[in-house]
């Protein structure tokens, strides 16, 4: 393409809210076949309600929620937001907690009131010796809902298991359904367990899943999807997804999302609409076949 086939290419994507950060980005959008998708904040919403909490015999659903709250208040995870919004609306008000601890991409943990309180993925509950096993149909169940299962436990045992989902932004359907007009294949990538992210993949007609990737990992899994030297577009939000837009060949950064992922990115979409990933490459295709 010429210069000015570029100057014009990018123009029309600033116009429809597409920031091409590199004047090469638009060569090498066109060359795409896959287009890796994170899925907390990008799929979807990134506000998750809590929509289940059951306690185990013997504990109280006011005194569980107050402590797992109280955990969550010093966390900075969408999934806290959620509880703290219901520990809200239910009046509590929260303990005081110590010795906090956050295990990415598992959970978290303190101490109040001389109790150990731990909070997250079953894989947090396992690696911290707590059974599940009178659990597991439940969890599961609720990841086949799409939902997320978390789990708390109090002092060694397992008090409740919280169910949070995170609603599908409105765009995103139809962004995918672009995507394999184009002849694209479509990946998503996320922390979340496999049977919730299988579940929302399979809503949306998604080819490829990667789930309970940590937030190291994002970078292994993209390199997976560009073995035969397949071309891959990631396209996320958050401060985790910014090595993997660095190494995608074309990093997409949502806008509304996180700093360090815009400065990571080679592509910047103005709003979170997925829309803007399929004009991006619309336009990538049109400048570089027209113009030689
Ligand atoms: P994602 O951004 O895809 O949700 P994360 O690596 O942030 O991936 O989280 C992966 C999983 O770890 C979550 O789905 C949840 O099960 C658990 N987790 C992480 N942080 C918390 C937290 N503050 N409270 C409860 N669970 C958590
Ligand atoms: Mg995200």
């Amino acid at each position: 393409a010429t210069p000015t086939s570029i100057m014009v290419g990018t123009g029309r994507a600033a116009e429809l809210g597409v920031l091409f950060r590199r004047g090469d980005a638009l060569q090498s959008l066109s060359n795409v076949q896959t287009v890796a998708l994170d899925k907390t904040g990008t799929l979807t919403q990134g506000r998750p309600e809590l929509t289940d909490l059951t306690v185990t015999d013997g504990f109280e659903e006011a005194d569980v929620l107050l402590l797992v709250a109280s955990v969550e208040a010093t966390s900075e995870h969408p999934i806290a937001a959620a509880i703290l919004r219901r520990a809200e609306q239910d009046g509590l008000s929260l303990a005081p907690v110590e010795e906090f601890n956050s295990v990415t991409g598992y959970g978290v943990s303190a101490v109040i009131e001389g109790r150990k309180v731990l909070v997250g993925a079953d894989r947090f509950m396992i690696r911290e010796g707590i059974a599940l096993d009178d659990v597991e149909d439940v969890g599961m169940k609720l990841g086949q809902a799409g939902k997320t299962p978390l789990y708390a436990a109090i002092d060694g045992r397992l008090a409740a298991i919280i169910a949070v989902s995170d609603p599908i932004k409105p765009s995103t359907a139809e962004a995918i359904s672009a995507l394999h007009a184009l002849g694209l294949k479509v990946a998503m990538i996320t922390g979340d367990n496999h049977a919730t992210a299988n579940a929302i993949a399979a809503t949306l007609g998604i080819d490829t899943v990667v789930s309970e990737v940590l937030p190291e990992g994002k970078v292994a899994a993209i390199q997976k999807l560009q073995a035969g030297d397949r071309k891959v577009a990631f396209v996320g939000d958050g401060i985790n997804d910014a090595p993997a837009l660095a190494h995608a060949d074309v990093g997409v950064a949502i806008g509304t999302g996180t700093d360090v992922a815009i400065e990571a990115a080679d592509v910047v979409l103005m709003s979170g609409d997925l829309k803007g990933v399929v004009n991006a490459l619309h336009i990538s295709r049109r400048t570089m076949r027209n113009i030689h």
